[in-house]
């Protein structure tokens, strides 16, 4: 077997925090470790998202496609839909008022027909 010709950067007497992660020989894996969790780029295990409001804010704004249906669109379709229904209501009572006292007959949207 050819022996590796480059000395290797973290061999044996490298003092820096190694993985330590079970490897499949049953060994411990000796690579650097780099991660916040101790591990090396192999043994991380999966992403946990973006840690910072800034790379959150830049997630949200990869996902977004046509911006139809953001927080601020949707709560000012249900402020608009709160006044339908509040306007529709004060029709309605103005309607049976106008009954009630006799400016409107109880069948009058017919005449419309
Ligand atoms: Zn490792």
């Amino acid at each position: 077997m050819k022996a590796n010709p480059k000395p290797w950067l973290y061999g044996p007497n490298w003092q820096g925090i190694r993985c330590e992660a079970r490897t499949r020989r049953g060994t411990l894996c000796q690579r650097p470790a780099r991660l916040p969790v101790g591990r090396c780029k192999l043994h991380g295990g999966a992403s946990t998202g973006p840690r910072t409001k800034d790379g959150l804010a830049r997630l949200t704004e990869a996902k977004i496609k046509h911006s139809k249906f953001t927080k601020e669109k949707r709560a000012e379709a249900r402020r608009f839909a709160e006044q339908g229904r509040q306007m529709r209501g004060e029709l309605k009572e103005l309607e049976a008022w106008f009954v009630d006292h006799g400016h409107l007959d109880k069948d009058w949207r017919n005449q419309f027909k």
